[in-house]
């Protein structure tokens, strides 16, 4: 395999080396400590790991950390009437609502009464929207923890370079264009109608950069892989008992020169960036 690893690991403990001391200078500052509020509406496990790994993260660094469980039932008017007295509460400094929410209730419409102060996601179309002019340091978690990939990468530099990515989510794909875009790295959009097109492998042969948020397994075909290319996969998919990314990793692994895990690459860093996230917060509301 000649591809090295991009492990997100090892670039998460520097975040949170980083984060630790902020958190240290910020408590002599202001005599007070970051905290997250989480909000669970109904049970479900997918959530639950996401939010033991919120919660761990979140002690280690020295932010508090508090998952509000509501009713499954409640109505839509309900969790944002919740969401409001958390805006309107001093001492919280970031506020996540953890997906999936009931049918009932419009997800996409929930994140706009977040307030955008208090937006440890990056979900409302404010932060969203900064990102357009490079303002903004509260980031989509995994768009940014794209970037930091990237940015470990020893002696690499994004301008002009050729950037595609394979999935145009508006947690991951969209944001990560405008992210790449902001570094002057040439940018290309790839999803679902490109793959129904079957164009594809055109455009990842051209790519120096290659990032998937698909979620199909061996979607990507490792032989596409253009020769020293970085590659991220930030796919999660399960097979056979075990968790796969988007991209044929031992194929890719041998044309690239950097590649992600799976499990191991985007995921250990994403619960990073959004602590990362909630002390920004804190300090604009200071
Ligand atoms: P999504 O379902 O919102 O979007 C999927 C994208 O893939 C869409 O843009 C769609 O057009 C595109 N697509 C679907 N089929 C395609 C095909 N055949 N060819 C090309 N494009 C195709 O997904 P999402 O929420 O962005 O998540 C994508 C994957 O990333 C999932 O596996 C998810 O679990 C994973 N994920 C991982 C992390 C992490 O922290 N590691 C975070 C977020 C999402």
């Amino acid at each position: 395999m000649p591809a090295q690893l991009l492990e997100g690991k090892s670039v998460a403990l520097k975040i949170k080396e980083h984060i630790k001391l902020e958190i240290e200078s910020l408590k002599n500052k202001y005599s007070a400590q970051p905290k997250l509020v989480s909000i669970q509406v109904g049970e479900n496990s997918a959530s639950e790991i996401y939010i033991k790994s919120q919660e761990k993260t979140a002690r280690e660094l020295g932010i508090y950390y508090e998952l509000r469980k509501l009713d499954g039932k409640i109505t839509q008017d309900e969790l944002i009437k919740a969401i409001d007295n958390l805006n309107n509460d001093k001492n919280v400094h970031g506020i996540i609502v953890q997906m999936p929410l009931p049918q009932v209730i419009d997800a996409k419409l929930i994140s706009r009464f977040i307030s955008p102060l208090k937006d440890a996601e990056a979900v409302h179309p404010q932060n969203m929207g900064e990102i357009v002019f490079g303002r903004t340091k509260i980031l989509p978690c995994t768009a940014a923890a794209c970037m930091e990939l990237l940015d470990s990468v020893p002696a690499f530099e994004l301008y002009g370079k050729e950037a595609v990515i394979v999935g145009h989510s508006e947690i991951v794909g969209k944001p990560l264009a405008l992210l790449l875009l902001n570094k002057f790295a040439t940018v290309t959009i790839c999803h679902i109608a490109t793959g129904q097109r079957g164009t594809l492998p055109e455009f990842i042969k051209k790519a120096e950069i290659l990032i998937v948020a698909v979620g199909k397994a061996a979607l990507i075909k490792g032989e596409w892989i253009k020769e020293g290319a970085i590659v991220i996969d930030v796919g999660i998919n399960r097979v056979e008992g075990r968790i796969v990314g988007d991209v044929e990793f031992d194929k890719a692994a041998e044309r690239a020169s950097y590649i992600t895990p799976v499990p191991g690459g985007v995921g250990p860093l994403t619960v990073t960036i959004l602590m990362r996230n909630v002390v920004e917060a804190f300090k604009q509301q200071q």
